[in-house]
């Protein structure tokens, strides 16, 4: 059974339903250990072990620490989680619980962003049934535990839990170096001075099916290094957009074979395979890109040869750059002079004398990207760089056409 089944099998959108199918179990369990037991990983870039996430922050010993419920999905093209709380309600309260038992923690915030106000809405009368029943309530002491709704900003954070705890607690969003495992020390960020542990949905919604199926089941499904399934929005070029989900490790060929009925190379010219930082490749070179669709946020877009990756490219640059913190010099005016370079690509290219080169060269983006690459402290830096790259490596011919010649393959940019 895979989560999308049992979502469907279980109606985890009725509380009765769910309930009656073993939804929602009040029995008292040691959860730790069987997530640790699991081997379930964080759906994100850490693929940190989820048990060792959880027993880390129950021996955190302040009575007012949080858990975090980043349910945002700001990413454009990341829809799961208005999917999984719109499908699957229950499913994910009864894995907010089970990590408040397993960590002792009485403060659960869910983050949405500022276009959920009606996913929000029907988030609270959901749980409003959930409180209503005494039954369950007296079984569960619902009472003790705080529920909080909160909406972030709308920055989209790349996944990285420092900067959405900062933009939630009104601090400058400054991301730390590297890239942390979702787990926020007491030490290190809090959330309104509280100690605080991130979940993302992804990761929450395989808890129910764990604890239905047991541990050694779960590990028995897909990758044993990294069992279960990781949830895809899958948009764009397909036959069949929409949320599907994969086995760790499933090709690329055969995503697409099931979103499109057919491979059809014709129509499909290529691929951003997690989101609007993983870079944009053509379809040809889908075969290396297996293990990035499954690091990334799940936002898996393809594009139609009606399109021109380089337009593609300078919208996703317009985004990037309004996510970048300023921390960086180079990702603050970096991002702001490539920016400027995509919106002049239909400009008459000037002779630089300093670069030895036409202003707005190819030469001067690729050092930017450079720099970027080797200076930026978080990985919105590194992404716009990644992109950059991308369209470099995969793409030089239309990048001359559109930087040199003014032309456009698709006659998208000019006709
Ligand atoms: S790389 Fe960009 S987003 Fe990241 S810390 Fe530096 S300025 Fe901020």
């Amino acid at each position: 059974m895979s989560i999308l089944n049992y979502i469907k099998e279980y109606n985890a959108c009725d509380f009765s339903d769910y309930r009656n199918k073993g939804g929602l179990d009040e029995s008292s369990r040691k959860i730790i250990d069987i997530i640790k037991s699991s081997n379930l990983k964080e759906r994100d870039k850490s693929l940190f072990p989820t048990g060792l996430k959880l027993d880390f922050f129950s021996k955190v010993s302040d009575p007012g620490k949080m858990v975090l419920v980043l349910a945002d999905n700001v990413e454009p093209g990341c829809f799961r989680d208005t999917y999984l709380l719109q499908n699957a309600i229950f499913a994910v309260f009864e894995a907010v619980l089970a990590v408040l038992e397993a960590t002792s923690a009485k403060v659960a915030v869910f983050l949405f962003n500022p276009w959920q106000k009606e996913v929000a809405e029907s988030v609270r009368s959901s749980l409003n049934i959930l409180l209503s029943d005494s039954d369950f309530n007296q079984k569960m002491k619902l009472s003790d535990i705080d529920f909080e709704f909160i909406f972030s900003g709308g920055l989209c954070n790349f996944g990285d839990p420092v900067l959405a705890v900062d933009q939630i607690s009104g601090r400058q969003a400054v991301a730390r170096k590297g890239y942390s495992a979702n787990y926020i020390s007491p030490s290190d960020r809090s959330l309104l001075g509280k100690p605080v542990l991130v979940m993302n949905l992804d990761t929450l919604i395989q808890i129910p099916l764990i604890l239905r199926k047991g541990p050694e089941w779960y590990r028995s499904q897909g990758d044993p290094e990294n069992p279960g399934t990781k949830i895809l929005s899958v948009s764009g070029a397909v036959k069949s957009p929409g949320i599907y989900e994969f086995y760790y490790g499933t090709n690329i060929e055969e995503i697409i074979a099931k979103c499109s009925g057919e491979i059809d190379f014709e129509k499909i010219s290529g691929v951003i395979p997690a989101g609007y930082g993983s870079g944009i490749f053509p379809i040809k070179h889908c075969s290396s890109l297996t293990s990035k669709i499954f690091e990334g946020s799940g936002a898996l877009y393809f594009y139609s040869e009606k399109n021109c990756p380089v337009a593609i490219a300078s919208k996703i640059l317009n985004f990037l750059s309004g996510e970048s913190c300023g921390f960086c010099i180079p990702c603050r005016e970096g991002t702001r002079y490539l920016v400027d370079f995509f919106s002049n690509c239909n400009k008459k290219p000037v002779y630089d004398v300093q670069y030895k080169s036409y202003s707005y060269s190819i030469k001067h983006i690729s050092e930017i990207a450079s720099l970027l690459k080797m200076t930026s402290r978080c990985d919105t830096g590194r992404r716009i760089a990644l992109l950059v790259n991308s369209l470099i490596e995969y793409f030089p011919t239309e990048m001359e056409k559109h930087f040199l010649r003014q032309e456009c393959s698709v006659k998208q940019c000019w006709k």
